[in-house]
Protein backbone atom coordinates (compact mmCIF):
# COMPACT_ATOMS: atom_id res chain seq x y z
CA UNK A 1 0.00 0.00 0.00
CA UNK A 2 0.80 3.77 -0.74
CA UNK A 3 1.46 4.73 2.52
CA UNK A 4 3.66 1.75 3.88
CA UNK A 5 6.68 3.45 2.18
CA UNK A 6 6.34 6.61 4.44
CA UNK A 7 6.11 4.48 7.58
CA UNK A 8 9.14 2.75 6.03
CA UNK A 9 11.21 5.85 7.04
CA UNK A 10 9.17 7.37 9.71
CA UNK A 11 9.59 6.86 13.71
CA UNK A 12 5.99 8.22 14.44
CA UNK A 13 3.32 6.29 13.81
CA UNK A 14 1.42 6.28 10.27
CA UNK A 15 -2.22 5.78 10.62
CA UNK A 16 -5.47 4.95 8.38
CA UNK A 17 -9.26 5.46 8.79
CA UNK A 18 -10.33 2.89 10.86
CA UNK A 19 -6.80 3.30 13.35
CA UNK A 20 -7.35 4.02 16.69
CA UNK A 21 -6.67 7.55 16.76
CA UNK A 22 -6.94 8.19 13.64
CA UNK A 23 -10.29 10.45 14.06
CA UNK A 24 -8.71 12.10 17.38
CA UNK A 25 -5.84 12.94 15.13
CA UNK A 26 -7.49 14.16 12.14
CA UNK A 27 -10.73 15.67 13.08
CA UNK A 28 -11.20 19.25 12.72
CA UNK A 29 -12.76 21.05 16.30
CA UNK A 30 -15.26 22.54 14.32
CA UNK A 31 -17.56 20.09 12.81
CA UNK A 32 -18.69 22.37 9.66
CA UNK A 33 -15.57 20.72 7.95
CA UNK A 34 -16.26 17.04 9.74
CA UNK A 35 -16.42 15.32 6.22
CA UNK A 36 -12.99 16.27 5.19
CA UNK A 37 -11.34 12.82 6.25
CA UNK A 38 -7.50 12.54 5.19
CA UNK A 39 -6.15 9.58 3.07
CA UNK A 40 -4.09 8.64 6.03
CA UNK A 41 -2.33 10.47 9.44
CA UNK A 42 1.13 10.73 9.79
CA UNK A 43 1.77 10.76 14.16
CA UNK A 44 5.14 12.90 14.23
CA UNK A 45 7.74 11.61 16.44
CA UNK A 46 10.22 14.00 15.86
CA UNK A 47 11.18 17.25 13.72
CA UNK A 48 13.27 14.80 11.17
CA UNK A 49 9.97 12.75 10.62
CA UNK A 50 8.31 15.92 9.32
CA UNK A 51 11.08 16.67 6.61
CA UNK A 52 10.78 13.35 5.63
CA UNK A 53 7.41 13.47 5.59
CA UNK A 54 7.27 16.46 3.24
CA UNK A 55 9.96 14.69 0.65
CA UNK A 56 7.73 11.79 0.67
CA UNK A 57 4.78 13.10 -0.22
CA UNK A 58 6.52 15.33 -3.04
CA UNK A 59 7.73 12.20 -4.42
CA UNK A 60 4.19 10.62 -4.58
CA UNK A 61 2.19 13.63 -5.12
CA UNK A 62 0.04 13.02 -2.32
CA UNK A 63 -1.08 16.82 -0.50
CA UNK A 64 0.28 17.37 2.87
CA UNK A 65 -0.57 19.86 5.48
CA UNK A 66 0.25 20.30 9.06
CA UNK A 67 -1.95 19.97 12.05
CA UNK A 68 -1.26 21.36 15.63
CA UNK A 69 -4.43 21.84 17.66
CA UNK A 70 -6.70 21.27 14.85
CA UNK A 71 -8.59 24.52 15.89
CA UNK A 72 -9.02 26.08 12.52
CA UNK A 73 -12.26 28.03 12.07
CA UNK A 74 -11.71 26.96 8.76
CA UNK A 75 -10.56 23.37 8.47
CA UNK A 76 -7.73 24.44 7.33
CA UNK A 77 -5.33 21.22 9.13
CA UNK A 78 -7.49 18.88 7.75
CA UNK A 79 -7.15 17.50 3.55
CA UNK A 80 -7.70 14.10 2.02
CA UNK A 81 -4.38 13.43 1.45
CA UNK A 82 -1.86 13.57 4.31
CA UNK A 83 -2.21 15.55 7.53
CA UNK A 84 0.99 15.46 9.69
CA UNK A 85 -0.06 15.21 13.27
CA UNK A 86 2.26 17.47 15.30
CA UNK A 87 1.05 16.76 19.02
CA UNK A 88 3.92 14.49 19.68
CA UNK A 89 6.03 17.88 19.12
CA UNK A 90 5.40 18.99 22.33
CA UNK A 91 8.56 19.49 25.01
CA UNK A 92 8.62 22.49 26.57
CA UNK A 93 11.54 24.06 27.83
CA UNK A 94 12.05 27.32 30.32
CA UNK A 95 15.82 28.76 30.82
CA UNK A 96 15.08 30.25 34.30
CA UNK A 97 17.81 32.90 33.55
CA UNK A 98 17.05 34.43 30.43
CA UNK A 99 12.93 33.68 30.76
CA UNK A 100 13.35 32.24 26.80
CA UNK A 101 10.99 29.25 26.56
CA UNK A 102 11.73 26.38 23.94
CA UNK A 103 8.44 24.72 22.52
CA UNK A 104 7.35 22.09 20.38
CA UNK A 105 5.37 23.11 17.34
CA UNK A 106 2.31 21.19 18.05
CA UNK A 107 2.09 22.27 21.77
CA UNK A 108 -1.39 22.78 23.11
CA UNK A 109 -1.79 25.72 25.83
CA UNK A 110 -2.43 23.94 28.97
CA UNK A 111 0.37 21.70 28.54
CA UNK A 112 2.25 25.04 27.72
CA UNK A 113 0.58 26.96 31.12
CA UNK A 114 1.06 23.87 32.82
CA UNK A 115 5.49 24.15 32.14
CA UNK A 116 5.13 27.80 32.85
CA UNK A 117 3.96 27.98 35.85
CA UNK A 118 6.32 26.36 38.11
CA UNK A 119 9.06 29.36 37.13
CA UNK A 120 6.25 32.03 37.41
CA UNK A 121 6.88 32.86 34.12
CA UNK A 122 4.42 33.82 30.80
CA UNK A 123 4.04 35.39 27.42
CA UNK A 124 0.33 35.77 25.80
CA UNK A 125 -0.75 32.45 25.35
CA UNK A 126 -4.63 31.24 23.63
CA UNK A 127 -7.35 30.79 26.40
CA UNK A 128 -8.53 27.59 25.14
CA UNK A 129 -6.48 23.99 26.45
CA UNK A 130 -6.37 22.79 22.64
CA UNK A 131 -5.10 25.41 20.70
CA UNK A 132 -1.68 24.97 19.73
CA UNK A 133 1.34 26.91 19.61
CA UNK A 134 1.58 26.78 15.88
CA UNK A 135 -1.60 28.04 14.08
CA UNK A 136 -1.97 30.77 17.61
CA UNK A 137 1.76 32.20 17.16
CA UNK A 138 1.72 32.25 13.15
CA UNK A 139 -1.09 33.96 12.31
CA UNK A 140 -0.50 36.35 15.27
CA UNK A 141 -1.75 35.29 18.79
CA UNK A 142 -4.19 37.28 20.73
CA UNK A 143 -4.82 36.92 24.43
CA UNK A 144 -6.39 39.19 27.44
CA UNK A 145 -3.00 40.57 28.54
CA UNK A 146 -2.19 41.24 25.08
CA UNK A 147 -2.62 45.20 25.41
CA UNK A 148 -0.01 44.96 28.25
CA UNK A 149 2.41 42.25 26.79
CA UNK A 150 1.67 42.40 22.75
CA UNK A 151 0.76 39.33 20.74
CA UNK A 152 2.24 35.82 20.68
CA UNK A 153 4.19 36.10 17.56
CA UNK A 154 5.00 39.49 19.32
CA UNK A 155 7.11 37.67 21.62
CA UNK A 156 8.69 35.14 19.14
CA UNK A 157 12.88 35.33 18.95
CA UNK A 158 13.21 32.29 16.67
CA UNK A 159 11.92 29.45 15.51
CA UNK A 160 12.81 26.14 13.13
CA UNK A 161 10.85 25.62 9.71
CA UNK A 162 11.05 22.52 7.66
CA UNK A 163 10.71 23.97 4.34
CA UNK A 164 8.59 22.75 1.03
CA UNK A 165 11.86 21.18 -0.01
CA UNK A 166 12.15 19.38 2.99
CA UNK A 167 15.41 21.30 4.67
CA UNK A 168 15.02 22.70 7.83
CA UNK A 169 16.38 26.61 8.70
CA UNK A 170 15.90 28.47 11.66
CA UNK A 171 14.61 31.76 11.36
CA UNK A 172 14.96 34.97 13.86
CA UNK A 173 15.88 38.80 13.35
CA UNK A 174 18.94 37.85 12.40
CA UNK A 175 18.81 34.60 10.38
CA UNK A 176 16.57 33.87 7.27
CA UNK A 177 14.92 37.99 8.92
CA UNK A 178 12.11 37.71 6.03
CA UNK A 179 10.63 34.07 7.15
CA UNK A 180 10.69 35.03 10.77
CA UNK A 181 8.89 38.18 9.88
CA UNK A 182 6.81 36.32 7.92
CA UNK A 183 6.17 33.89 10.78
CA UNK A 184 4.82 36.88 12.98
CA UNK A 185 1.25 36.94 11.37
CA UNK A 186 1.50 35.44 8.61
CA UNK A 187 -0.89 32.76 8.96
CA UNK A 188 -0.02 29.15 10.06
CA UNK A 189 0.73 26.41 6.69
CA UNK A 190 1.83 28.86 4.31
CA UNK A 191 5.60 28.89 4.41
CA UNK A 192 6.73 25.31 5.97
CA UNK A 193 6.23 23.30 9.24
CA UNK A 194 7.45 25.41 12.63
CA UNK A 195 8.93 22.67 14.24
CA UNK A 196 9.44 24.62 17.75
CA UNK A 197 9.66 27.82 18.76
CA UNK A 198 11.30 30.08 20.97
CA UNK A 199 9.62 33.32 22.94
CA UNK A 200 10.83 35.76 25.76
CA UNK A 201 8.79 35.18 28.49
CA UNK A 202 8.15 37.93 31.33
CA UNK A 203 7.58 37.18 34.72
CA UNK A 204 3.68 37.31 35.71
CA UNK A 205 2.01 40.16 37.29
CA UNK A 206 -0.93 39.76 39.96
CA UNK A 207 -4.28 40.47 38.94
CA UNK A 208 -7.95 41.26 39.02
CA UNK A 209 -10.94 39.88 37.16
CA UNK A 210 -14.27 40.74 36.61
CA UNK A 211 -17.71 39.15 34.83
CA UNK A 212 -20.28 41.22 34.47
CA UNK A 213 -23.56 40.33 33.68
CA UNK A 214 -27.23 42.50 32.24
CA UNK A 215 -30.17 41.65 31.09
CA UNK A 216 -30.59 42.46 27.23
CA UNK A 217 -32.52 46.19 27.72
CA UNK A 218 -29.17 47.65 29.05
CA UNK A 219 -27.19 45.95 25.66
CA UNK A 220 -27.07 49.56 23.73
CA UNK A 221 -25.86 51.56 27.11
CA UNK A 222 -23.55 48.91 28.13
CA UNK A 223 -21.41 48.93 24.84
CA UNK A 224 -21.41 52.44 24.84
CA UNK A 225 -19.45 52.88 28.34
CA UNK A 226 -17.61 49.73 28.32
CA UNK A 227 -15.99 50.72 24.83
CA UNK A 228 -15.37 53.99 26.16
CA UNK A 229 -13.73 52.60 29.52
CA UNK A 230 -11.53 50.67 26.79
CA UNK A 231 -11.05 53.29 24.76
CA UNK A 232 -9.08 55.49 28.27
CA UNK A 233 -7.79 52.61 30.25
CA UNK A 234 -4.31 51.83 31.06
CA UNK A 235 -2.85 49.12 28.78
CA UNK A 236 -3.15 46.98 31.71
CA UNK A 237 -6.73 46.63 31.40
CA UNK A 238 -8.58 44.31 28.82
CA UNK A 239 -12.33 44.22 27.93
CA UNK A 240 -14.52 41.44 26.38
CA UNK A 241 -18.00 43.17 25.45
CA UNK A 242 -20.36 40.26 24.25
CA UNK A 243 -23.66 40.15 22.95
CA UNK A 244 -25.03 36.40 22.90
CA UNK A 245 -28.45 35.40 21.43
CA UNK A 246 -29.86 33.65 24.80
CA UNK A 247 -30.26 37.64 25.57
CA UNK A 248 -27.06 38.36 27.89
CA UNK A 249 -24.86 41.24 27.86
CA UNK A 250 -21.13 40.25 29.82
CA UNK A 251 -18.11 42.05 30.21
CA UNK A 252 -15.19 40.23 31.15
CA UNK A 253 -12.37 41.73 32.05
CA UNK A 254 -8.74 40.86 32.98
CA UNK A 255 -6.48 43.72 34.71
CA UNK A 256 -2.69 43.55 35.77
CA UNK A 257 -3.17 45.54 39.14
CA UNK A 258 -5.70 45.10 42.09
CA UNK A 259 -9.65 44.92 42.39
CA UNK A 260 -9.25 48.41 43.58
CA UNK A 261 -8.13 49.86 40.45
CA UNK A 262 -10.52 47.61 38.20
CA UNK A 263 -13.83 48.73 40.87
CA UNK A 264 -12.36 52.35 39.78
CA UNK A 265 -11.98 51.99 36.45
CA UNK A 266 -15.45 50.55 35.82
CA UNK A 267 -17.48 52.19 38.21
CA UNK A 268 -19.42 54.16 34.41
CA UNK A 269 -20.42 49.86 34.35
CA UNK A 270 -21.08 48.84 37.79
CA UNK A 271 -23.57 52.09 37.69
CA UNK A 272 -25.57 50.52 35.44
CA UNK A 273 -26.92 47.99 37.30
CA UNK A 274 -25.50 44.58 36.27
CA UNK A 275 -27.41 41.52 37.42
CA UNK A 276 -23.87 40.01 38.48
CA UNK A 277 -21.18 41.72 39.09
CA UNK A 278 -17.75 39.67 40.38
CA UNK A 279 -14.12 42.05 41.11
CA UNK A 280 -11.91 40.03 42.79
CA UNK A 281 -7.67 40.11 43.39
CA UNK A 282 -6.44 36.90 41.48
CA UNK A 283 -3.17 35.67 41.40
CA UNK A 284 -2.01 35.76 37.43
CA UNK A 285 -2.45 31.78 37.30
CA UNK A 286 -5.75 32.03 38.69
CA UNK A 287 -7.19 34.62 36.45
CA UNK A 288 -5.30 32.46 33.08
CA UNK A 289 -8.22 29.86 34.62
CA UNK A 290 -10.82 32.62 34.96
CA UNK A 291 -10.90 33.66 31.14
CA UNK A 292 -10.38 30.20 30.83
CA UNK A 293 -12.33 29.16 27.85
CA UNK A 294 -14.06 25.73 26.95
CA UNK A 295 -16.54 25.23 24.27
CA UNK A 296 -18.89 22.62 23.03
CA UNK A 297 -17.44 22.72 19.70
CA UNK A 298 -19.94 21.86 16.94
CA UNK A 299 -20.45 23.18 13.63
CA UNK A 300 -19.35 27.02 13.87
CA UNK A 301 -18.66 30.48 11.65
CA UNK A 302 -17.26 33.64 12.54
CA UNK A 303 -16.40 36.92 10.53
CA UNK A 304 -14.42 39.42 12.14
CA UNK A 305 -13.54 43.61 11.37
CA UNK A 306 -11.26 46.10 13.56
CA UNK A 307 -11.94 49.26 14.36
CA UNK A 308 -9.71 51.96 15.74
CA UNK A 309 -12.47 54.03 17.05
CA UNK A 310 -15.30 52.86 19.61
CA UNK A 311 -18.50 51.91 17.54
CA UNK A 312 -20.70 54.77 17.44
CA UNK A 313 -24.49 54.14 18.72
CA UNK A 314 -25.64 53.26 15.29
CA UNK A 315 -23.26 50.68 14.90
CA UNK A 316 -24.23 49.14 18.48
CA UNK A 317 -27.92 49.39 18.04
CA UNK A 318 -27.43 47.77 14.49
CA UNK A 319 -25.25 44.70 16.70
CA UNK A 320 -27.76 44.59 19.27
CA UNK A 321 -30.71 44.12 16.97
CA UNK A 322 -29.00 41.89 14.91
CA UNK A 323 -28.12 39.47 17.29
CA UNK A 324 -31.63 39.37 18.68
CA UNK A 325 -33.13 38.54 15.36
CA UNK A 326 -30.47 35.93 15.52
CA UNK A 327 -32.14 32.62 12.91
CA UNK A 328 -31.86 30.07 15.71
CA UNK A 329 -30.55 26.55 15.79
CA UNK A 330 -30.07 23.73 17.82
CA UNK A 331 -27.47 25.47 19.92
CA UNK A 332 -29.91 28.02 21.63
CA UNK A 333 -27.29 30.76 22.52
CA UNK A 334 -25.78 29.96 19.56
CA UNK A 335 -25.32 33.65 18.21
CA UNK A 336 -23.29 36.24 19.17
CA UNK A 337 -21.19 39.30 18.93
CA UNK A 338 -17.92 40.46 20.71
CA UNK A 339 -15.86 43.24 21.11
CA UNK A 340 -12.36 42.13 22.11
CA UNK A 341 -9.72 45.14 23.19
CA UNK A 342 -6.89 45.00 21.16
CA UNK A 343 -4.51 48.30 21.16
CA UNK A 344 -1.92 49.60 23.51
CA UNK A 345 1.20 47.14 23.41
CA UNK A 346 0.12 45.35 20.12
CA UNK A 347 0.10 48.74 18.42
CA UNK A 348 3.21 49.64 20.08
CA UNK A 349 4.87 47.46 16.93
CA UNK A 350 4.64 48.75 13.56
CA UNK A 351 2.25 47.93 10.99
CA UNK A 352 5.09 46.36 8.73
CA UNK A 353 7.67 45.36 11.43
CA UNK A 354 5.56 41.67 11.07
CA UNK A 355 3.49 40.61 9.11
CA UNK A 356 0.73 40.76 11.40
CA UNK A 357 -0.96 43.97 9.94
CA UNK A 358 -3.63 45.21 12.90
CA UNK A 359 -1.96 47.54 14.86
CA UNK A 360 -3.95 50.50 15.01
CA UNK A 361 -6.88 48.90 15.76
CA UNK A 362 -8.79 49.41 19.23
CA UNK A 363 -11.26 46.26 19.02
CA UNK A 364 -11.61 43.34 17.06
CA UNK A 365 -15.36 42.92 16.41
CA UNK A 366 -15.99 39.20 16.34
CA UNK A 367 -19.81 37.63 14.58
CA UNK A 368 -20.16 34.32 14.75
CA UNK A 369 -22.88 31.81 14.64
CA UNK A 370 -22.95 27.88 15.46
CA UNK A 371 -25.33 25.16 14.74
CA UNK A 372 -25.30 21.01 16.15
CA UNK A 373 -25.18 18.23 13.78
CA UNK A 374 -29.22 17.94 14.00
CA UNK A 375 -30.41 21.42 12.23
CA UNK A 376 -30.80 20.79 8.49
CA UNK A 377 -29.55 22.60 5.67
CA UNK A 378 -31.51 25.17 5.61
CA UNK A 379 -30.88 26.05 9.29
CA UNK A 380 -27.32 26.36 7.86
CA UNK A 381 -28.05 28.43 5.28
CA UNK A 382 -30.24 30.94 7.38
CA UNK A 383 -27.09 31.27 9.60
CA UNK A 384 -24.61 31.40 7.36
CA UNK A 385 -27.10 34.52 5.55
CA UNK A 386 -27.61 35.91 9.19
CA UNK A 387 -23.68 36.27 9.30
CA UNK A 388 -22.69 37.54 6.24
CA UNK A 389 -25.45 40.25 6.41
CA UNK A 390 -24.56 41.59 9.68
CA UNK A 391 -21.02 41.67 8.42
CA UNK A 392 -21.79 43.79 5.73
CA UNK A 393 -24.06 45.73 8.11
CA UNK A 394 -21.21 46.88 10.47
CA UNK A 395 -18.90 47.73 7.76
CA UNK A 396 -19.41 51.11 7.08
CA UNK A 397 -18.33 51.81 10.61
CA UNK A 398 -15.21 49.72 10.72
CA UNK A 399 -12.19 48.96 8.93
CA UNK A 400 -12.41 46.28 6.50
CA UNK A 401 -9.79 44.48 8.04
CA UNK A 402 -10.05 40.50 9.87
CA UNK A 403 -8.28 38.68 11.79
CA UNK A 404 -6.87 35.86 10.01
CA UNK A 405 -6.57 33.48 12.86
CA UNK A 406 -10.47 33.66 13.39
CA UNK A 407 -10.34 32.47 9.65
CA UNK A 408 -13.28 33.38 7.35
CA UNK A 409 -13.46 30.99 4.40
CA UNK A 410 -16.79 32.93 3.04
CA UNK A 411 -14.43 36.16 3.15
CA UNK A 412 -13.63 37.33 -0.50
CA UNK A 413 -11.50 39.95 -0.29
CA UNK A 414 -9.68 38.34 2.54
CA UNK A 415 -6.04 38.75 1.06
CA UNK A 416 -6.87 42.34 1.67
CA UNK A 417 -8.50 41.78 4.96
CA UNK A 418 -5.99 39.37 6.74
CA UNK A 419 -2.59 40.72 4.87
CA UNK A 420 -3.37 44.43 4.40
CA UNK A 421 -0.21 46.72 3.33
CA UNK A 422 1.66 43.46 3.90
CA UNK A 423 0.60 40.89 1.17
CA UNK A 424 2.91 41.80 -1.36
CA UNK A 425 5.93 40.81 0.72
CA UNK A 426 4.07 38.03 1.72
CA UNK A 427 3.91 37.10 -1.54
CA UNK A 428 7.96 37.61 -2.37
CA UNK A 429 8.55 35.09 1.07
CA UNK A 430 6.19 32.58 -0.50
CA UNK A 431 7.57 32.70 -3.69
CA UNK A 432 11.27 32.35 -2.07
CA UNK A 433 10.74 29.44 0.79
CA UNK A 434 8.17 27.47 -1.43
CA UNK A 435 8.66 28.63 -4.99
CA UNK A 436 6.18 25.69 -6.01
CA UNK A 437 3.20 26.44 -3.61
CA UNK A 438 3.75 22.89 -2.31
CA UNK A 439 2.29 23.96 0.54
CA UNK A 440 -1.74 25.31 -0.75
CA UNK A 441 -4.97 25.67 0.71
CA UNK A 442 -7.72 27.67 0.11
CA UNK A 443 -6.66 31.20 1.77
CA UNK A 444 -3.09 30.60 1.32
CA UNK A 445 -0.76 33.68 0.60
C1 LIG B 1 -11.99 27.40 20.97
C2 LIG B 1 -11.02 28.35 20.32
C3 LIG B 1 -10.35 29.28 21.09
C4 LIG B 1 -9.43 30.18 20.50
N1 LIG B 1 -8.80 31.09 21.28
C5 LIG B 1 -7.95 31.98 20.72
C6 LIG B 1 -7.29 32.98 21.48
O1 LIG B 1 -7.45 33.07 22.71
N2 LIG B 1 -6.47 33.86 20.83
C7 LIG B 1 -6.26 33.80 19.49
O2 LIG B 1 -5.52 34.62 18.96
N3 LIG B 1 -6.87 32.85 18.74
C8 LIG B 1 -7.70 31.96 19.31
N4 LIG B 1 -8.32 31.02 18.53
C9 LIG B 1 -8.00 30.96 17.11
C10 LIG B 1 -6.72 30.15 16.93
O3 LIG B 1 -5.60 30.97 17.18
C11 LIG B 1 -6.60 29.62 15.51
O4 LIG B 1 -7.71 28.82 15.22
C12 LIG B 1 -5.31 28.82 15.33
O5 LIG B 1 -5.04 28.70 13.96
C13 LIG B 1 -5.41 27.45 15.94
O6 LIG B 1 -4.18 26.82 15.92
P1 LIG B 1 -4.11 25.23 15.97
O7 LIG B 1 -2.68 24.85 15.80
O8 LIG B 1 -4.85 24.74 17.14
O9 LIG B 1 -4.98 24.87 14.71
P2 LIG B 1 -4.75 23.98 13.40
O10 LIG B 1 -6.10 23.87 12.81
O11 LIG B 1 -4.02 22.74 13.73
O12 LIG B 1 -3.82 24.90 12.51
C14 LIG B 1 -4.26 26.13 11.98
C15 LIG B 1 -3.42 26.45 10.74
O13 LIG B 1 -2.05 26.57 11.10
C16 LIG B 1 -1.27 25.57 10.46
N5 LIG B 1 -0.32 25.09 11.46
C17 LIG B 1 -0.58 24.59 12.69
N6 LIG B 1 0.56 24.30 13.32
C18 LIG B 1 1.56 24.63 12.47
C19 LIG B 1 2.99 24.56 12.57
N7 LIG B 1 3.59 24.11 13.65
N8 LIG B 1 3.72 24.96 11.49
C20 LIG B 1 3.12 25.45 10.38
N9 LIG B 1 1.77 25.54 10.24
C21 LIG B 1 1.02 25.13 11.29
C22 LIG B 1 -2.23 24.51 9.98
O14 LIG B 1 -1.76 23.84 8.82
C23 LIG B 1 -3.48 25.35 9.68
O15 LIG B 1 -3.36 25.96 8.41
C24 LIG B 1 -9.21 30.13 19.11
C25 LIG B 1 -9.89 29.18 18.32
C26 LIG B 1 -10.79 28.31 18.91
C27 LIG B 1 -11.51 27.32 18.04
Amino acid sequence: MKFDSLADRVRGRVLLPGDDAFTSSSKPFNDRYADIVPAAVLSVASADDVGTAIKWARENDVPLVARGGGHSYAGTSVNTGLVLDLRALADVHADPDTALVTVGGGTRMRALYEALRPHDITFPLGNSDEVAIGGLTLGGGVAAVSRAFGLTCDALVSTDVVLADGSTVTCSATENPDLFWACRGGGGGNFGVNTSFTFQARPVVDSATCLLLWDWDHAVDVLLVAQEIQRTAPDALSLRIGLTSGGVVSVVGWHLGSADELRALLGPLTATRPFRCDIEDRTYWEAVEYVHHETAGGAFAGRTRTTSVPLPEEAVRTLVTAVGKWPGSGNPDGGGAALFGWGGAINAVGVTETAFPHRDALFLVSLDTSWTSSDGPQVVRDNLAWLTALHEDIAEHTDNASYLNFTDPDLTDWRQAYHGPNLARLAEVKRRYDPDRFFRFSQAV
